[in-house]
């Protein structure tokens, strides 16, 4: 279920962090099986079955899905907003027992947390959202709801060494966030996505945890770019603050 998992106890509550991984789902391929992406051609019932997992496995929390679009949109969800679907590319919450989701197949998924002050966030991040500046954006969604100390975990994600791009693709990128700029492993202009994001993290004094992993090189995680129809997996993020029963 997990690929990588931490739950941290708070003053109040806790604080639980997630990056899914492609097993012990109920899809078929190939999407098997913990795909959860309705987007992506799988069976509508068998991908509904995988979020309800994913949420038992969480203690039976509402997960909040987007509809991903690669743009730089924010939305703020509460529990009454919670089962709207927004074509957006990052959210945030200030409601407790209520988790995000930003679903990818080699995208960098963000999970964004100001835990003292209650705001979480959730961004994705692919080569336009992130040329874009949708974890900026987040981060001052998550500000303007009152965040003053941000914190952001970035999960597994297509290396720069696997993600050859164009040369003009890799000109405008290095252009922007020099640090982006990668090689493949056979010697083409290459992007690294997530070094863009953590450029941008640091621009804006966000510290953040790398959670190690390439997408195209590790079975256990969906990738577009190696299978082309293929699931997603999710992070998630939800903060509870003892008044819940899970
Ligand atoms: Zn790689």
């Amino acid at each position: 279920m997990f690929y990588w998992h931490d739950r941290r106890d708070l003053p109040q509550g806790n604080l639980e962090r997630c990056f899914t991984d492609s097993l012990s789902g109920v899809s078929e391929a190939p999407f098997s099986a913990l795909n959860l992406g309705l987007h992506v051609g799988d069976d509508e019932a068998r991908v509904r079955e995988n979020r309800r997992l994913l949420s038992a496995e969480l203690g039976g929390v509402p997960i909040a899905w987007m509809n991903q679009v690669h743009g730089r949109d924010v939305v703020e969800v509460t529990p009454d907003s919670l089962g709207e679907i927004h074509d957006v590319d990052a959210m945030v919450t200030r409601s407790s027992g209520l988790a995000l989701a930003v679903m990818v197949a080699d995208c960098v998924p963000v999970l964004l947390e100001d835990a003292e002050a209650g705001v979480l966030g959730v961004a994705h991040a692919g080569r336009p959202g992130m040329l874009a500046g949708v974890v900026p954006a987040a981060v001052a969604a998550m500000r303007d709801l009152g965040a003053t100390s941000v914190r952001a975990t970035l999960g597994p994600s297509v290396c720069g060494r696997c993600y050859e791009v164009p040369q003009e693709m890799y000109d405008g990128a290095r252009a922007q966030y020099p640090t982006s700029a990668a090689i493949t492993r056979w010697g083409t202009p290459a992007i690294d996505v997530a070094s863009g994001v953590a450029a941008q993290l640091a621009e804006l004094e966000v510290p953040f945890e790398w959670i190690a992993g390439c997408t195209v090189e590790d079975e256990r995680l969906f990738s577009y770019r190696r299978d082309a129809q293929t699931g997603r997996f999710a992070g998630v993020i939800v903060r509870r603050d003892g008044s819940e029963s899970v």
